[in-house]
């Protein structure tokens, strides 16, 4: 544990304590018995570590941050392009259970509001709506990394009292868009409104997804990076129902509440927070959620918006080690914009010399975009008649395949010297 990081997540949480605005759901009648002043705060980091502080351990239901997981679950199980057939991307400008769908395609506008999310437990595969849950449950529980269960007293309080998700239920059957029976579906929804988490349970979920996938406690993936893009968008210009823009500006992260008083917020490949204090404001998030999400941001710089990362620092040194031969050494991560920066060097040199060696050992991480631009290098420099190598000691960067297809390699510098002299 870093003693810092701990107390800045205690200032945060003791920093807003004492809030009492908002009011907690009473809609599901079994909400309204929570303890309104439940305030837990969870963090976990890429690597699986947890910090905490507050309530974390105490259990709530999921409510609609489970929106998200179905989503992906199904995205996952029957493809994003036999779910958009169903479901839209488009923020709906309208609260979280409007009866409404989309004017022109009549299916609902995204999967985070509550007729999405219906429409998404309607697509999730299996023989009968018990299958369909288990699935799901399964699904949740990988990316909590705990076996989760139902709250069956909050389960049905909202299968009594759900009468406008039943409207939207039936709205979905008669547009085409729920092929079931509406009250089998009602019935799978509910249920995963009701699972129980805790902050940290919610961090875990979210860091799940800041893994492009993969629980980083289990090590067990759950989807694929392709899901995880998909629903981190989705939740980015849609999972806070009104207040999307404010929290895009404010807070930075895709995320997802629900009126059980929890939200998750997302920083890709960093880290998952989860936050639990029940009173919600008006657009149905929690005040203190809200705000603590906000604190964080400003205080640990997590708005995915900053602009950090210095490209220009991808070479770390360039030099000659014989005539008309040079060395670049690349480090850091190596994305679009890092190739990019170092391709043009190359090329902005290339008429004071005849071969280009970029030295790979201490690349920390580089994608596809930047593999294939590397070794498109050498093409570009082969048309002024120059060559270009690569140094990659033991193929960690530059894996054999389709990517690195056309790049010369050398395992040390000395051998990319003697091919340069040879030639
Ligand atoms: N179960 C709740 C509902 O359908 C979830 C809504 C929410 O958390 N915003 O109304």
């Amino acid at each position: 544990m870093s003693v810092l990081v701990q107390k800045y997540l205690d200032e945060i949480r003791a920093e807003h304590a004492d809030i009492t605005d908002g009011a907690v759901a009473h809609y599901i009648p079994e909400l309204a018995s929570v303890d309104p002043s439940s305030f837990g705060l969870s963090l976990e980091l890429s690597d699986g570590y947890v910090y905490e502080t507050g309530d974390s351990a105490v259990e709530f239901t999921i409510q609609s941050i489970s929106k998200p997981f179905t989503y992906a679950l199904v995205l996952d199980q029957v493809g994003a392009d036999a779910v958009d057939t169903k479901i839209g991307v488009e923020p709906s400008g309208e609260p979280f259970n409007e009866i409404s769908v989309d004017n022109q395609t009549k299916t609902p506008k995204n999967a985070m509001i509550n007729a999405g999310a219906i429409a998404a437990v309607s697509l999730i595969p299996g023989a009968d709506p018990a299958e369909r849950f288990d699935r799901l449950l399964d699904f949740y529980s990988v990316c909590a990394g705990r076996r989760l269960d139902v709250d069956e007293e909050v389960y049905r309080s909202e299968k009594t009292t759900g009468s406008r998700n039943r409207a939207i239920a039936y709205m979905l059957q008669s547009f085409g868009v729920l092929d079931g029976d509406p009250d089998e579906v009602l019935d799978v929804y509910f249920r995963q409104c009701a699972i129980k988490v805790t902050s940290s349970d919610l961090a875990c979920m979210a860091s799940t997804l800041a893994r492009g996938g993969v629980n980083p406690g289990s090590g067990i993936r759950a989807m694929s990076p392709a899901v995880v893009q998909r629903t981190l968008s989705v939740m980015m210009t849609c999972g806070m129902y009104d207040a999307t823009g404010m929290w895009a500006t404010t807070v930075g992260m895709p995320a997802k509440s629900g009126v059980g008083g929890g939200i998750i917020a997302v920083l890709p490949s960093q880290l998952g927070i989860g936050v639990y204090s029940p009173p919600l404001d008006r657009n149905g998030n929690s005040v203190r959620g809200l705000r603590a999400c906000q604190s964080l941001s400003a205080q640990l710089g997590l708005h995915v918006m900053s602009v950090t990362r210095e490209s220009r620092s991808t070479i770390r040194a360039t030099h000659d080690i014989a005539p008309g031969v040079r060395v670049y050494e690349l480090h850091g991560d190596l994305l679009f914009a890092g190739a990019e920066r170092a391709l043009r060097t190359v090329e902005h040199d290339s008429d004071g010399i005849d071969v280009a060696i970029l030295e790979l050992s201490r690349v920390d991480d580089i994608n596809d975009v930047a593999r294939r631009m590397l070794a498109g290098m050498r093409e570009s420099l082969e048309r002024a008649g120059k060559e270009g190598y690569l140094v990659d000691p033991d193929r960690r960067v530059m894996p054999t395949g389709r990517p690195s297809a056309g790049a010369v390699i050398f395992p040390t510098v000395d051998e990319a010297l003697r091919a340069a002299r040879d030639r």
